[in-house]
């Protein structure tokens, strides 16, 4: 039984999530079959690496959701995939419900723990802004879009094998031509490890190097935001943690002035730890943080910058 996960790769990278799809099909199937999208050698030797059995290569050029969708419908029928496991990014978004029309499958969303066997799935995932659970039973076939940051990698070794593949993107109406960073923080607030995130309480845009600063000694870190940072204007809607932005499990959210919020706690609710620092104590947040500290950020966050400039140096 053959479980097919959807590589993403984006800027030469390998996105982390694609080593979780293996790893998530590893659970429910006794083969894995990653297809890597215009990527390399190295990037197959990750998804070897993560538990995929095979790994089958093919070229799109330009992204584009139809595109994608179409190879991937296509792999997945050649290898009798009972689950396409695609990630829940903003490109998994894109092309994942193509995928689901193109075999007449089912499609279930930013799902966070897998499990039973590839023919018929449970699958959990969080709703009402993350205030509860529902377990989806699915029977095949299924597309599959798991939130990243969501499942553990166990290292596997097995044997590896490539295997080059000429499905077509077909009529392709609209593709990808390039796109224009932003700015700010080099990691992708949906990939980063550890988030520090900024609200109100920072009282104004002057005051984000504050939080930059622990950003930047933390390494794989993003700087992300509350809505009333953003309708404020003192940061892009591209950093907004929460219902109307984006939802985040990293293995760290250090939480600034922000004084959580339903809305925001929907979109960070299932990171690993949680820490809080907020000058009140009463403050919502509190009781989601794994460590609290009550005390004012502008104290607090640059000496939490200075200790780990210590310990990471
Ligand atoms: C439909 C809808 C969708 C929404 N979507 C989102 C969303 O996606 N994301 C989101 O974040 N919100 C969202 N909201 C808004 C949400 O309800 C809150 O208004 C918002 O999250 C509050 O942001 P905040 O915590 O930064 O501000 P506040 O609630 O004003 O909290 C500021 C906190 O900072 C603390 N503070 C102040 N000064 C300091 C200091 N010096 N040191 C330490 N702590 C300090 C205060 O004690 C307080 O707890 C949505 C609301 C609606 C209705």
């Amino acid at each position: 039984m053959s479980v097919l996960a959807v590589a993403e790769v984006k800027d030469g990278q390998l996105k982390k999530v694609s080593r979780e799809l293996v790893a998530a099909g590893r659970k429910v199937a006794d083969q894995v079959v990653a297809l890597l999208i215009d990527g390399s050698d190295d990037h197959a030797k990750e998804l070897f690496s993560a538990g995929a059995d095979i790994v089958v290569k093919n070229s799109c050029g330009e992204y584009s959701p139809e595109g994608y969708a179409n190879i991937a419908a296509a792999v997945a029928q050649a290898k009798g995939a009972k689950a396409v496991f695609v990630p829940h990014s903003v490109r998994g978004k894109d092309f994942g419900g193509r995928i689901a029309v193109a075999l007449n499958a089912a499609l279930v969303a930013d799902v966070v723990e897998v499990s039973g066997s590839a023919d018929e799935l449970t699958l959990k995932k969080p709703v009402y802004s993350g205030k509860a659970y529902a377990n989806i039973k699915a029977a095949a076939p299924v597309v599959v879009s798991i939130r990243p940051n969501s499942q553990e990698i166990a290292a596997y070794s097995g044997p590896e094998t490539i295997e080059a593949s000429d499905a077509a993107a077909g009529d392709v109406k609209a593709a990808l031509s390039n796109v224009e960073a932003a700015g700010g923080s080099k990691v992708q607030l949906t990939d980063a490890s550890i988030i520090v995130s900024g609200g109100r309480g920072i009282k104004g845009p002057e005051n984000w190097p504050i939080l930059q600063e622990l950003v930047d000694t933390l390494g794989d870190a993003a700087l992300g935001a509350s809505r009333a940072a953003v309708d404020a204007g003192w940061i892009s809607h591209a950093n907004q943690v929460g219902q109307t932005g984006k939802t985040v499990s990293p293995n760290c959210y250090i939480a600034c002035g922000i004084s959580g919020a339903i809305q925001h706690l929907a979109g960070m609710g299932s990171s690993k730890v949680i820490v809080a620092i907020n000058k009140d104590a009463e403050a919502p947040i509190f009781k989601v943080s794994t460590y609290g500290m009550v005390d004012d950020l502008f104290e607090a966050v640059p000496a939490l910058t200075a200790e780990f400039k210590k310990v990471l140096s």
